[in-house]
């Protein structure tokens, strides 16, 4: 399948928890630019203020958070296409300082205060604002309008959580091309798709730690194709964490020195945030600097020297925990560490020395990739993605990114089958129609129940949703219903079902929350289904045996039910028939407690003696 290309300009966006960034491919520097904001930064915090008389996006309203709070919006990540339930929510809602209520079908809203008066936003409306002062940016740099965008997502989010963020793009008055994974997208950004054209199959672990997650993931890329075969994981470790130790460690100087307590002042707290994280990037590339804050307390200045290592000091259970990820995620993904071909880093706090160190240390001297600034890793191969599907690159790198359907989609039919309509490795986008019969007459409505999975009874994989489709015209047992399973480009499945002759139609988008699987999840259902296999295809054999069983029966019903016909047969015929017919209905209420060769056995008796009714009514 050819990808549609696009016209006009594409950026890549990364939308981060804390900072997003954005890129744009330039053919004639033959490479990606990361465009600055207004401010001159080529990161932009994930934040938005509302004040008395101005609304406030990225720089200018993480700079005012410390006076305004409750006003000041930021982690909409964490609430996009989740619900309000939600235990991550509810767990998040606590550490906010903005309020966030639940609002019509359980989605969380946040409530500010704008201009004197209430105002109630989505997660999706907070995302399209950044999104917007990105595109802005970039139509400032590019002198010209951008329309077609090219966001990342966590490997880990689901359907829900992506076309939320599609329609903070759609909000945002930008026509999202693609919803790419992070660690792909940093994948490409250092181009390790081309070095697969040396080694075959390639593995990848990207290490991700931002400001407020920390994200690992392993890919293999073979042939174009990237497969996320592990992620892992904490979504509440990152920079944020280390910023708050050195913030608990000067306020104890604070006190040992000047013998008065901050740890109660939010506005001194949040003045020596800022400064500790200014200190803790000077870290990374200088083994000891100052903090200084005038008049921290009471009138009080606050200053102390901190040295690389004490930085360390203070945050090495942080950092160890970040390798026990790592290990975790290889565990994970049943792969050695000395399989690992390419180890890269993504996220500013990746670049802190010592979890730089650490790492390399368990890969075993390995050379990191980080050649391209981590916190920019992710937007610049987002920038690839998008002049890839868009008109007019010449030196755009060709790269096909092909993603796959990681497990078999399929629907239950009679006798608790999974009868699947795309098997797994499947590449995506794909649609795929398949016909299926109703199983009684005059049957009005038909249940669609989609399940994914290896097992060849619906009951042992995931059930992802389920739709009815009512007003099906009166008609005998065997009457069409077309079903069409289509997954686009981001991976979102939609599974539609039409009845032509009424045009009845009815879809579901499967967005449940908790519906689909982590790849872990993925690949024990994969050795499950492999374990389970030959009993699985006995099953599928016997199920099989039994609907067509359950077809001669009503066929032969049907048959008798003709005008005269019981009299056109002897009575030894009419006795040989019926013996057969409770026969088999008792073979089909013991179910699959009798043998195939029994059922066998048992329908081509039916269907000789079917013959013989037919023969005799023509
Ligand atoms: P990201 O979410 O990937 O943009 O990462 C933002 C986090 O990276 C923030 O917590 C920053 O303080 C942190 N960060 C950025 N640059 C550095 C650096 N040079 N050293 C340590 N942390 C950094």
């Amino acid at each position: 399948m050819t990808a549609k290309k696009y016209e006009g300009r594409a950026v890549g966006i990364d939308l981060g928890t804390t900072y997003s960034c954005i890129a744009v491919w330039l053919d004639q520097h033959n490479r990606a630019e990361i465009i600055h904001n207004e401010q001159g930064n080529r990161t932009t915090p994930s934040f938005v203020a509302f004040t008395d008389d101005q609304r406030l996006i990225g720089d200018a309203a993480k700079n005012q958070a410390a006076t305004n709070p409750e006003n000041t919006v930021f982690d909409a990540k964490r609430l996009i296409g989740r619900k309000f339930s939600d235990s991550n929510i509810q767990n998040d809602k606590m550490l906010w300082p903005f309020k966030v209520i639940a609002g019509f079908n359980d989605k969380p809203m946040i409530s500010v205060k704008y201009k004197g008066q209430e105002k109630v936003l989505c997660a999706e409306e907070i995302s399209s604002m950044i999104l917007t002062r990105m595109r802005q940016a970039a139509e400032s740099f590019l002198e010209l309008p951008v329309k077609n965008a090219v966001i990342t997502v966590p490997a880990y989010f689901n359907d829900s959580q992506r076309k939320a963020t599609m329609d903070a793009g759609a909000i945002a008055g930008l026509n999202v091309m693609r919803i790419i994974n992070e660690p792909t997208a940093a994948a490409i950004a250092y181009g390790l798709d081309e070095r697969t054209k040396c080694v075959g199959e390639r593995n990848i672990f990207i290490f991700d730690l931002g400001g407020g997650t920390f994200d690992v993931s392993l890919l293999t890329i073979n042939d174009k194709v990237f497969h996320v075969k592990a992620t892992g994981g904490n979504t509440h470790l990152g920079g944020e964490d280390f910023d708050h130790r050195m913030v608990n460690y000067c306020a104890q100087e604070f006190k040992k020195k000047k013998r008065v307590d901050i740890t109660r002042n939010s506005k001194a707290l949040r003045r020596l945030r800022t400064a500790c994280e200014r200190a803790k990037r000077t870290l990374s590339f200088a083994v000891v600097t100052t903090i200084e804050v005038d008049s921290l307390f009471e009138g009080i200045d606050f200053f102390c020297s901190i040295t690389r290592a004490k930085f360390e000091e203070i945050n090495m259970d942080l950092f160890s925990q970040c390798l026990k990820t790592v290990e975790s995620c290889l565990i994970d993904a049943k792969m050695d560490k000395s399989a690992i071909h390419d180890v890269v880093l993504v996220g500013g706090s990746s670049r802190i020395p010592k979890v730089q160190q650490l790492l390399q240390e368990f890969f075993a001297g390995m050379d990191l990739c980080k050649i391209i600034n981590p916190d920019e890793a992710v937007a610049y191969g987002a920038a690839v993605q998008a002049a890839l599907l868009s008109e007019g690159f010449k030196n755009v790198p060709n790269l096909v990114l092909q993603d796959v359907a990681p497990l078999s989609l399929g629907i239950e039919i009679k006798g608790d089958i999974m009868d699947v309509v795309i098997s797994r490795n499947t590449n995506i986008p794909v649609k795929k129609t398949k016909d299926y019969f109703t199983v009684s007459d005059y049957q009005t409505s038909v249940s669609i129940i989609v399940y994914e999975g290896e097992r060849a009874r619906s009951t042992y994989n995931n059930q992802l949703g389920s739709f009815v489709l009512s007003g099906l015209p009166r008609a005998l047992r065997g009457h069409p219903i077309e079903v069409c399973f289509s997954i686009d480009e981001n991976g979102i499945l939609i599974v539609s079902a039409n009845e032509k002759s009424t045009g009845s139609q009815n879809e579901i988008t499967i967005t449940n929350e908790k519906a689909r699987l982590t790849s872990i999840e993925i690949r024990e259902m994969i050795t499950e289904a492999e374990s389970y296999r030959v009993a699985d295809e006995q099953f599928l054999k016997k199920a099989k045996e039994l609907n067509a069983l359950d077809y001669c029966v009503y066929k032969m019903k049907n048959a008798l039910e003709k005008k005269d016909m019981k009299l056109m047969l002897s009575s030894q015929e009419n006795e040989k028939i019926n013996s057969a017919i409770s026969k088999a209905t008792h073979l089909l209420d013991i179910n699959q407690q009798s043998e195939i060769s029994v059922l066998e056995n048992h329908r081509n008796e039916l269907e000789s003696l079917l013959r013989l009714v037919i023969g005799k009514s023509v």
